[in-house]
């Protein structure tokens, strides 16, 4: 069991301004000045998916599920005569499940993408998708290590700030838009638009060659961000990659170019990639920059094979763990993690940035329609549960979605969902940047 307390330990101890040193124990060994009491399930001993039974519990107001605990009828915790603090409940353990995706490696489910679908999820089961379940666990250990110590436990800050927001970019498309966007304006009769487009296309600006569009809206908010490239343009079992040649001379000087004004030049894996090693690679070295991450076109994550295939290639992060379905917390965490080797049952030295938002996400007809008056409303209790725990908020904005022919309102959109999080007094890093402050 070790090592599930290892890894969770590791997390909490990431997030806080914790005692040092600081004395937990995982199990009720009498002894160490905060006690967690450790299941007695065989669960974890096995290669079952789902944990049988659930509890639920009220933390200041909020209903909590426990996978390995058996009633909801004890306090959180209790101090003993000699000052001990002990949990009563297997908070390690539900952490561990959450957080390193054991559902996700065990679980049979794939969709048409080898993708673990949001349906099959505890997060869709139990309805706590946009609640970040494992950041609640932590805080309740922190009030209970508050308690043995006598001292006030205060969260680590963002250079003084009180939350992170990592906006992120994945160029799948730089010049099609006059195509994409072009030939339906055609076929409704507006071949006024379709002229239009068609023009800037031919004179080597498609509407979507539009990254000096990205940085000035970055720029207006003082934030760098991070743009993941995708270098394969063939398609795919017929779904399309980059609709560009990142080898092209336009395209890599525009890398060069943006990489010097100060943003971060990210990997976006093709598809397929996800499981294949030297394709990544290869992949990789097209892009003229030093790239230390990496987010898989479409999300394609392999919950069994991709986290072992990052470490080969030696990424410090991947930002890929977000449902395309429903944006929230795929693992139940609003700050970055490590990823977890269930094979070699290790902690992999790979972080994830999880990823909160995709903007496709939200007007998708397989995805959730909502109408860009609705969009706030839906978003406002997740970014406040990441203000409440301090955390990071990824938003992935496709290029395309910031000129006049993408996601409808989408430019004033990306506004209004930024603008909200300055108000809020965000810090805005890249997604290396994030890992930095967080290792
Ligand atoms: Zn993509």
């Amino acid at each position: 069991m070790n090592i599930i307390f290892d890894y969770v330990l590791f997390h909490f101890q990431r997030l806080y301004h914790l005692p040092s040193p600081l004395e937990i124990g995982y199990g009720l060994d009498g002894r160490s000045r905060v006690q967690v009491t450790s299941t007695t399930s065989t669960f974890f001993e096995r290669q079952q998916a789902k944990p049988v039974q659930t509890v639920w519990k009220d933390w200041q107001g909020t209903n909590l599920t426990l996978f390995f605990d058996e009633t909801p009828d004890q306090p959180w915790f209790t101090q003993t005569e000699q000052g001990h603090v002990v949990v009563h409940y297997d908070l390690v353990a539900s952490a561990f499940y959450l957080l390193s995706g054991w559902q996700e490696f065990y679980g049979p489910e794939r969709d048409q993408f080898g993708r673990y679908p949001y349906k099959a999820s505890q997060q869709a089961r139990h309805r706590f998708i946009t609640k970040p379940l494992v950041n609640y666990y932590l805080d309740i250990l922190r009030e209970a290590v508050s308690l043995a110590y006598g001292q006030e436990i205060k969260p680590k800050l963002w250079h003084g700030k009180p939350f992170a927001t990592c906006l992120t970019h994945d160029i799948d498309f730089c010049q099609s838009a006059w195509k994409v966007a072009g030939k339906p304006a055609l076929k409704k009769g507006n071949l006024g638009l379709f002229l239009k487009l068609a023009q800037q296309k031919l004179a080597g600006k498609d509407a979507w060659f539009n990254l000096p569009q990205v940085e000035h809206e970055l720029t207006q908010l003082n934030a760098k961000g991070t743009f993941f490239f995708l270098p394969e343009s063939a398609p795919y079992d017929g779904h399309p990659n980059a609709d560009y040649d990142v080898l092209s001379q336009e395209i890599q000087k525009e890398i060069k170019r943006i990489s010097a004004a100060g943003h971060e030049i990210g990997l976006h894996g093709s598809h397929g990639t996800g499981t294949n090693a030297r394709q990544l690679q290869a992949e990789r070295d097209k892009l003229p920059a030093d790239v230390k991450g990496n987010r898989f076109h479409y999300l394609r994550f392999d919950p069994v094979k991709t986290p072992a295939l990052l470490e080969e290639l030696n990424f410090a992060y991947d930002s890929t763990l977000g449902f395309p379905e429903h944006f929230g917390f795929r693992n139940s965490y609003c700050h970055p993690f490590r990823l977890f080797n269930f094979k070699e049952r290790r902690m992999l030295p790979v972080w994830e940035v999880p990823l909160n938002l995709m903007d496709v996400t939200l007007n998708h007809p397989n995805y959730l329609q909502l109408s860009p008056a609705e969009v706030m409303p839906a978003l406002t209790p997740m970014l406040e549960e990441i203000i409440r725990f301090g955390g990071v908020f990824t938003l992935l904005w496709h290029n395309e979605n910031f000129s006049d022919y993408g996601l409808s309102a989408g430019r004033p959109l990306f506004q209004e969902i930024t603008r909200f999080l300055q108000n809020r007094e965000t810090c805005f890093l890249t997604a290396g940047e994030v890992i930095g402050l967080t290792e």
